[in-house]
């Protein structure tokens, strides 16, 4: 991979990535898209990073379909797919880790001991696998993508982080591959988190309506918070913009949905 960039970049080419888990959707189309107009050269990496996953999370049921993959790629201009095995990625023995300590100390980072870790840590391999110039990640994971800029930034990439929006479903539901693992009784009741969220006034967010509106559709909330969508510290009177996030399971399965309101003081 490094091989390969190296010759794109003499030839004056910009190198874009965009990582991902696989099993593609509108979603992950939409940053591959979003890199082609800022890189010449498109990387898309497939890979399910063992490291980011709890003992008792769905690292092994989770979906893949290579091939499918592989025609979306082709299908979105993309140069190359990165997509090594797991052994590829960690040797045994590997003992060496990226950590960020202040924006993964809480929502998806203390409900997910070692999650973010695993993210940062597998995203650095990557980044010095592909090299590139530019990389796109979803605002769906807003915490992750406040948390891989934070690690460009204190690390000295010499990479661009570019965050695209998160895309819907026609009826709302945040695109997700684990959305596969709903039942249709759970994806109907799912769409109260969308619901809630895109239905949320700035200036009048309850945390705990949004909590009791998921509850009462059946869903178990892990979190409802209300941020700096900068910061992701505390709302002040600086906040500009504010991060409305949620977990919940529906069923086994969990979900996590955002929206971003401007700061009514
Ligand atoms: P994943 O394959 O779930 O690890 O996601 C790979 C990248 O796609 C991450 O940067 C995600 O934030 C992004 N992504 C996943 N779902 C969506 C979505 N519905 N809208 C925008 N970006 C997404």
């Amino acid at each position: 991979m490094q091989e390969c960039s190296r010759k794109e970049r003499l030839e004056g080419k910009r190198i874009g990535v965009v990582p991902t888990m696989g099993y593609l959707h509108d979603g992950h189309l939409s940053l591959i898209d979003r890199v082609r107009e800022l890189a010449d050269f498109v990387v898309v990496t497939i890979f399910v990073n063992p490291t980011q996953f709890g003992p008792f999370e769905d690292l092994d049921k989770y979906p893949r379909d290579f091939e499918r993959d592989c025609e979306q790629c082709m299908a979105h201009g993309v140069n190359v797919i990165f997509a090594p095995s797991a052994g590829d990625m960690y040797h045994p023995g590997h003992s060496t880790w990226v950590t960020e300590e202040a924006l993964t100390t809480d929502l998806c980072g203390s409900r997910r001991p070692n999650h973010f870790r695993g993210v940062t840590t597998v995203v650095t391999k990557l980044f010095n696998a592909v090299l590139p110039d530019v990389a796109v990640f979803g605002q769906k994971d807003a915490q992750q993508a406040l948390v891989i800029r934070r690690m460009v930034r204190d690390l000295n990439f010499p990479i661009e982080i570019v965050v695209a929006p998160l895309v819907r479903e026609a009826d709302g539901l945040a695109m997700s591959s684990r959305n596969r693992y709903l039942s249709p009784d759970e994806r109907r009741r799912a769409l109260a988190i969308s619901r809630i969220l895109l239905g949320l006034t700035p200036g009048k967010v309850n945390p705990d309506l949004i909590w009791d509106g998921i509850t009462k559709a059946g869903g178990r909330v892990d979190y409802v918070e209300v941020r700096d969508a900068d910061t992701l510290g505390e709302v002040t009177r600086d906040t500009r913009e504010i991060l409305v996030a949620v977990a919940a399971y529906f069923g086994p399965t969990r979900l996590i949905d955002n929206v971003v309101l401007p700061h009514v003081h």
